[in-house]
């Protein structure tokens, strides 16, 4: 997960600039929103400006960091979601759900509501493109805090007292930058600090989107090998320039999943005996795999 810096203003121009009545309509619907006391159906128009989120991301999920498809040939594909949600919130760890079963964190994580974020149902800050995965299957309308629900103020901003457990990249409007919160050891996400709320958000956000499932760290594994080859040619004369810019390209927030690939580079320069032995076990298991 890393962060994607943008001022609230710059993103505005952004939204107008593609749609420049949307604006005017979500203060209208909000409107409507805050007299219902509620988030109405209707006319849901969110989508209208995915396509500056979709570019704002380099069409990446806001949390897996996995690549997702082409903007040009599969827009459809590709939807705005809610950050903080928008009708309804659940209880997170769902005791009931096997996924999480057997995670009980020792800090509380908020309670059910019946109501949602409704005046944030149009805010260009709680917006961010997703995965199904992490969207549909584990984000759903769960939102676990430490603080007290707010659900009345209309700007993420003036809600810190709620200590949301969740990052939300997109500006600075949450305080802490997903890359000061989760660090990579080799393919597996981990808390880059051993304690406080800091240790809590990574443990949070690990757990809550499977950071760690089977599914990420293969794939993470296969993109640490080819930067690995690249590390390797950069070390041999001649071919410096062609390999750094190969890294490089490797590590931009462009590529998928360059949070562990960035963390992976600076290993290979502080730690070059580990570096190899995970470079190692990733090419072993990888042949193993190819082999079944
Ligand atoms: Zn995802």
């Amino acid at each position: 997960m890393i962060r994607y810096p943008i001022s609230e203003s710059e993103l505005i121009k952004l939204i107008d600039k593609i749609k420049p009545d949307w604006r005017t309509r979500a203060a209208l619907e909000t409107q409507r929103f805050i007299d219902a006391k509620d988030y109405l159906e209707g006319s849901d128009f969110w989508g209208e400006i995915k396509e500056v989120y979709i570019d704002l991301q380099y069409e990446k999920c806001a949390y897996c960091e996995t690549k997702l498809q082409g903007k040009s040939l599969a827009s459809k594909v590709h939807e705005v979601e809610h950050f903080r949600p928008k009708s309804s919130i659940k209880v997170w760890p769902n005791p009931k759900s096997k996924r999480w079963k057997l995670f009980k964190p020792s800090w509380v994580t908020g309670a059910a509501s019946k109501t949602g974020y409704f005046r944030l149902t149009y805010h260009p800050l709680n917006y961010a493109i997703a995965c199904t995965r992490c969207n549909s299957t584990l984000k759903s309308n769960y939102f676990p805090i430490k603080g007290k629900r707010d659900l009345l103020s209309a700007h993420p901003v003036n809600m810190q007292s709620e200590s949301q457990l969740l990052l939300y990249p997109i500006s600075s409007v949450d305080i802490d930058a997903p890359e000061d919160i989760i660090s990579f050891d080799g393919v597996l996400a981990v808390p880059a600090h051993d304690s406080g709320s800091k240790y809590e958000r990574a443990v949070t956000n690990i757990e809550f989107f499977q950071l760690n499932h089977q599914d990420l760290t293969t794939r993470r594994g296969k993109a640490i090998l080819g930067l690995w080859t690249a590390l390797m040619l950069a070390k041999q004369p001649g071919q410096e320039e062609f390999a750094n810019s190969m890294i490089n390209m490797l590590c931009s927030p462009e590529n998928e999943f360059s949070a562990c690939l960035c963390a992976f580079r600076t290993l290979f320069s502080r730690n070059f005996v580990k570096a190899q032995q995970i470079q190692n076990l990733l090419a072993e298991a990888l042949l193993k795999e190819r082999a079944e």
